[in-house]
């Protein structure tokens, strides 16, 4: 079976299938996304990110996103303008950072869906855990490229696809919320038809720079 790929367009085809769960390798840009009949309603899709948890008190959870806060931390000052974007229910990197005097707005399409945020232009962008639940990556993509100023960073985390991982077995496309998986192909293939002009991949951070 085939199916046209959300982030480029291409043809892919199916990489995994079982009784619940079908997902497609695009040929082009090497993303596997999820089958669309898979996809859960609003009210679901809400629902389950209600029992994510990222709680400002989750001590693991803020370890877990450590890489982002020092790589904010590294690459700007309480002077630049950041946007967290698809914060979540609690938002914790903006916590964190504005507990440092960072000046961090939100945003969050299901829970601080503040349109007026998208109307402004930032220095840094921080996406924790939020690219692989990508409806339309092309569309969000475009977005944060556009909500970048020049030199602006994107910085991402998500749990990177490669060869040596059993995807059978692999726990993170269990999540019925993630639906678009990203290889570092794919990120060389984002940085390159985005326009971006550097992409850095360390680990499960990374980073875009317009
Ligand atoms: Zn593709």
């Amino acid at each position: 079976m085939t199916t046209n790929c959300p982030l480029c367009s291409s043809i892919g085809t199916t990489f995994f299938k079982d009784e619940k769960q079908h997902f497609y390798l695009c040929r082009t840009c090497k993303g596997i996304y999820r089958n669309t009949s898979e996809y859960l309603n609003q009210t679901d899709e809400k629902e389950r990110y209600q029992h994510h948890k990222n709680h400002i008190k989750d001590l693991g959870y803020i370890k877990f996103a450590d890489p982002i806060i020092s790589s904010v931390k590294k690459y700007f000052n309480k002077n630049h303008r950041g946007l967290d974007f698809g914060a979540g229910h609690t938002p914790v990197i903006s916590e964190i950072l504005k507990n440092v005097n960072y000046q961090v707005e939100i945003y969050d399409p299901l829970f601080f869906n503040n349109k007026k945020v998208l109307k402004n232009k930032y220095d840094f962008i921080t996406c924790c855990e939020v690219i692989e639940h990508f409806y339309k990556p092309k569309k969000e993509f475009e977005l944060l490229y556009n909500l970048l100023k020049p030199n602006g960073k994107l910085i991402c985390m998500t749990l990177i696809y490669h060869k040596s991982i059993d995807f059978e077995n692999w726990f993170y496309k269990n999540d019925p919320t993630h639906v678009f998986l990203y290889q570092k192909e794919t990120f060389l293939w984002i940085k390159n038809n985005f326009n971006f002009q550097n992409v850095k991949i360390d680990n499960r951070l990374i980073t875009f720079t317009k």
